[in-house]
């Protein structure tokens, strides 16, 4: 079988009434596509999809880069910079997959929390958003979990599910596969043990106890310190950097001194930071607001001050909702 057959009725090497019968009685995908939206520009979309029980969930397709650079590319000024025109540019395509139906995790900022989670996806599930991607928007080449859900809550079907996109079949390197955090200690320490060197990303959005407890409710569970240690003994073994993600709310953690001194924490180690800036969730519209660009450069000033390699995430995809369990929201109300 194609692995990206849409039904039975692409299977043509069977015979005509075997699929119809097939097509009446089974089900050949796990998830229905409910919508897939894409974003003014074209380089992003997000799919909202439908569970076999009736629930929601949501992937998002990233498109960056171009295969070819022409010296003359709307992507722009800044790879115009960095590259002498003609030189090659890689195109990645993100896939970024949901591992839990909701999340329990409750971060006071994001929108997938905001109803509890309902369940954990199976690694089938999870496996099939990105196949179904792949089919709507073109080879994958990068896979984050960083949709819906906590994965090391669901590490079990996560695990697999990885094990299979790095297998044979799919043969994504784990060197392209992130699993994004919120700061789970024994999953940190259990990524070990899958033995794939897949990326590490931890959501630490503060740069002490105090602060983290107020935006990230299960920071009680694991202080900023143990976090570290877990994340560094990871990146030890598995020879990787670990990026730290630090979503930037106007006046609660985006100030100078906590630049300075989550600048502090992270000198030395094999750390780098993603900064994202916040992306309004209409039913927080009243609790949380984005900062300036200039804020947010002063924050990355300071964290540069001690050496550490800061990005800051572009807001891709807002209006069409592609941040943080945001459509799924829209289309349950
Ligand atoms: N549970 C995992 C995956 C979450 S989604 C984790 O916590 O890492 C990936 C990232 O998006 C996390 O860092 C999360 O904190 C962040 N995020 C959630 N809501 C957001 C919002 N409204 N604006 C910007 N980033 C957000």
């Amino acid at each position: 079988m194609r692995d990206d057959a849409a039904g039975f009725a692409d299977m043509t090497d069977l015979p005509a009434g075997l699929r119809t019968r097939l097509a009446a009685d089974f089900r050949l995908r796990a998830l229905e596509v409910v919508s897939s939206t894409p974003s003014r520009d074209g380089s992003t979309s997000k799919l909202l999809l439908r569970t076999h029980d009736g629930n929601l969930i949501e992937s998002v397709s990233i498109h960056e880069g171009r295969g070819e650079f022409d010296g003359s590319t709307p992507s722009g000024g800044r790879l115009r910079q960095q590259l002498r025109p003609g030189a090659t540019v890689r195109h990645r395509h993100t896939a970024c997959i949901s591992s839990q139906i909701g999340c329990a995790m409750a971060c006071q900022f994001c929108a997938s929390g905001l109803d509890g989670v309902v369940r954990n996806l199976a690694a089938v599930e999870i496996v099939e958003q990105l196949l179904l991607l792949r089919r709507l928007h073109g080879p994958v080449s990068n896979v984050v979990f960083m949709g819906m859900g906590e994965p090391m809550a669901n590490f079990e079907q996560v695990a697999g599910a990885i094990t299979t996109l790095c297998g044979d079949d799919i043969g994504l390197s784990a060197r392209r596969v992130t699993v994004s955090t919120v700061g789970v200690v024994p999953g940190i320490r259990r990524l070990v043990d899958l033995g794939l060197p897949v990326g590490l990303a931890v959501s630490l959005h503060a740069p002490d106890d105090a602060l983290r407890a107020r935006l990230v409710p299960s920071a009680r569970s694991w202080s900023v310190a143990a976090i570290l240690a877990a994340a560094d003994a990871y990146a030890a073994q598995a020879k990787r950097t670990v990026t730290y993600e630090y979503v930037l709310l106007d006046g609660v953690n985006d100030g100078e001194d906590e630049g300075q001194r989550l600048g502090e924490l992270l000198r030395g180690r094999p750390a780098k930071v993603n900064l994202i800036p916040y992306n309004p969730v209409p039913d927080l519209a009243a609790t949380f607001q984005r900062p300036s660009r200039s804020r947010v450069a002063r924050f990355r000033a300071a964290l540069q001050r001690y050496g550490v390699p800061t990005t800051i995430r572009t807001a891709k995809g807002d209006e069409v909702a592609a941040a943080c369990g945001q459509l799924r929201r829209r289309s349950l109300d």
